[in-house]
């Protein structure tokens, strides 16, 4: 029997699982190697008791999240972790700057709110349950998706890059943003991406979280030097990473 897979999204736009729509043609070969048992944003179905792998979408914002969770880990042998909001909190974590209850009361007003399904600070997944593989980004990058699902299908270990953006954006020749004196956040970002908006014409803002082989007070000495302040770095690589420890230092 192919390996059952099972894609769900939590708090999210549902913007990676709408990428995953758009490869088709990559898409194609390797859903003829699974059974694709439940897709939410695609299927009318229900989730399927029995699955082998789960692709997960989103940040955990209610207990109803946490107990989907727990369950989809004591069912998949595999689950990969899909955006910046699975992986790192991404934009849902914004809110866990000051207080959960006056952003509430913000949007919804004040006053006593029904609160549907026990709300939650937001968090990435991989703070709740142990994931298998992630890939970050907002969104997704399919090539590295469909590369990380097959490994997935494979057995084979996660690979996630851990070095920053900058290697690839030199061998892609593009004029670094530091040379035109705006500020790139590829210097302490995840690579993996292929260096997508640098070679759009825009400065990385960071999505793909912190590289664990950036030089963090390298890159705070080097923005100093460029009249750009420490905090003001924290503030712009927080946009993605609120809860990243060494963002709030
Ligand atoms: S700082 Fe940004 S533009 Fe400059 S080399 Fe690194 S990734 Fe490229
Ligand atoms: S260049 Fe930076 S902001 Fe753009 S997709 Fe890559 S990691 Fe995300």
């Amino acid at each position: 029997m192919p390996p059952r897979v099972v894609v769900v999204g939590l708090a999210s736009d549902f913007g990676c699982q709408v990428q995953m729509t758009n490869i088709e043609d990559q898409l194609l070969d390797v859903l003829g190697r699974i059974e694709l048992s439940y897709w939410q944003l695609a299927s009318s179905g229900h989730m399927p008791e029995e699955y082998d792998v789960a692709i997960v979408e989103g940040a955990v914002t209610t207990g109803e999240h946490v107990a989907l969770l727990e369950r989809i880990r004591a069912t998949a042998s595999a689950v990969i972790a899909i955006g910046a909001c699975a992986v790192t909190g991404g934009i849902p974590a914004l809110a866990t700057s000051g207080s959960l209850d006056d952003h509430y009361a913000c949007v919804y007003g004040e006053g006593d709110v029904e609160v549907a399904c026990g709300r939650i600070a937001p968090m990435p997944i991989t703070s709740v349950i142990d994931v298998e593989y992630r890939v970050p980004g907002c969104p997704i990058d399919m090539d590295e998706f469909t590369q990380v699902l097959s490994r997935a299908l494979q057995g084979l270990s996660d690979c996630i890059p851990r070095e920053p953006m900058c290697a690839i954006c030199k061998t892609l020749e593009n004029i670094c943003f530091y040379e035109r004196g705006e500020v790139c956040l590829g210097l302490i970002t995840r690579t993996g991406c292929n260096a997508r908006c640098i070679t759009l014409g825009r400065p990385c803002t960071g999505c793909r979280g912190l590289a664990e082989d950036a030089n963090l007070e390298s890159a705070i000495l080097l923005l100093a030097e460029r009249g750009v302040s420490r905090e003001d770095l924290m503030t712009r690589a927080r946009l993605y990473n609120t809860l990243e420890e060494a963002f709030t230092r």
